[in-house]
């Protein structure tokens, strides 16, 4: 079959590898229909996270059609079912599972020994992401090999397009609970750092759970607007400062809620930084680029939640500890535990509550991938969202 794999630093290609297949009781094969490159994947691309291997596939965002089961789908999955994936691999039985926490399954990640001996902790397998996280095959390709499938699937009904629903798989559900972890009361004012894919889907679902402002920052344009028609006030981070701004906007109380949708890629803001860290930039590692956070920590209201969907790795020096204590702030993280959320989101976006494929920008093969990515990554052409299809 076709799949996106890997080389390396900006090394994407479109080839020809073997065909999934079943591997366990648990597993089942998914012919893809549509799949997309996500945020994360950009970390991939600029080679941030360790223990890649040359020809992994790509993809955690995938959706298609069951065409094979394992012996053991407990009369949860059979051939035909059309399904959406979460990007994390859950078993459903675990302690974790069982709270709900379902990307921290201690179940599913198969090289949990390697990300153990790093980290001290495990979390649940990914697909196509690093060995850490089990390196398993991802969904940008034909097929899909589905671990513990029985659990680790979202059934979707006919009546709703490809487009409506793929985004179960991640970032709707990212955005949703990075708003859900904010507590959003009727008088909060949720402030928005990042207007990407997970920033548009955390704005919608901010104003869908009530809250009285949606501020959201970021300096792409066409993501501005977008911010704009989903409710936000935006700020243009490169046209002027967002502390200030902020300030004015909140009548220097700071945003009871702030949200992190950008992570580790950072760009430095005029608001913070001084000219010791701008130089330093050049230099330093991607995890000190904690530039949102920093500006989170110093804007938002003391009492206030910090909500950080946005991925970071290893360690991020010069965090303000000390600001975050005396100001007595929650920060809430964590990859996305998908399936504690779908079912109702599902139903949202049948209800038309929401249609998630406002987002789609670029729809292209899957041979077009690989430029796809540069696209992405360099926000060109008015990029937001790209979606793949096989
Ligand atoms: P993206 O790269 O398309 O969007 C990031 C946006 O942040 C861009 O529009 C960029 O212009 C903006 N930005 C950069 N610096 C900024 C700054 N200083 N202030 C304000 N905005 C700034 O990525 P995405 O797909 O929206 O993903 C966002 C983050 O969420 C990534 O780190 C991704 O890995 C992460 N993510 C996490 C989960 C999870 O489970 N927690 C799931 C999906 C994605
Ligand atoms: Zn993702
Ligand atoms: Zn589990």
């Amino acid at each position: 079959m076709k799949a996106l794999t890997w080389h390396g630093k900006e090394d994407i290609r479109c080839e020809s590898v073997p065909d999934p297949r079943i591997e366990h009781p648990r597993d089942a094969i998914i012919k893809v229909s549509c799949c997309a490159i996500c945020g994360s994947d950009l970390h991939l691309y600029d080679n941030m996270i360790p223990a890649m291997k040359s020809g992994d596939v790509m993809g955690h965002e995938t959706m298609g059609e069951v065409v094979e089961v394992g012996s053991d789908m407990r009369g949860k999955l059979k051939v035909g079912d059309r399904i959406v994936v979460p990007f994390t691999i859950t078993c459903g039985e675990c302690w974790q599972c069982r709270r709900g926490n379902f990307s921290l399954c201690e179940t599913t990640n198969r090289n949990a020994a390697m990300q153990e001996k790093l980290f001290g902790r495990r979390a649940a397998g990914l697909f196509g992401y690093t060995q850490l996280t089990g390196g398993y095959p991802g969904g940008q390709a034909e097929f899909l090999r589905v671990p513990y499938a029985d659990e680790t699937h979202i059934k979707v009904p006919s009546t709703l397009s490809d487009e409506q629903v793929l985004f179960l798989s991640d970032i709707f559900p990212t955005g949703w609970q990075a708003a859900v972890q904010c507590d959003i009361q009727p008088e909060d004012t949720v402030a928005i750092w990042g207007c990407g894919p997970v920033g548009q889907m955390a704005i919608r679902s901010a104003v869908l759970l009530g809250a009285k402002r949606v501020i959201a920052i970021d300096r792409l344009p066409e993501r501005l607007a977008m911010a704009r028609a989903g409710g936000a006030i935006t700020i243009d981070f490169d046209e002027e400062s967002v502390m200030e701004r902020i300030d004015q906007l909140t009548d220097r109380k700071g945003p009871e809620k702030c949200i992190d949708a950008v992570g580790m890629e950072a760009h430095a803001t005029a608001t913070l930084d001084s000219v010791y860290d701008r130089v330093k930039q050049a230099v330093m590692l991607s995890s000190d680029r904690i530039h949102v956070l920093r500006e989170m920590i110093y804007l938002a209201r003391p009492g206030g939640v910090l909500s950080v969907p946005g991925v970071y790795g290893g360690l991020s020096d010069k965090f303000p500890m000390g600001l975050v204590m005396n100001k007595g702030l929650t920060i809430r993280t964590g990859q996305t535990h998908v399936r504690r959320w779908a079912d109702d989101l599902l139903r949202r976006i049948e209800e038309g509550q929401i249609d998630p494929s406002f987002v789609i920008t670029h729809t292209v093969p899957l041979e077009q991938g690989p430029a796809m990515y540069k696209t992405f990554r360099d926000k060109q052409d008015g990029c937001v969202k790209v979606v793949l299809k096989p």
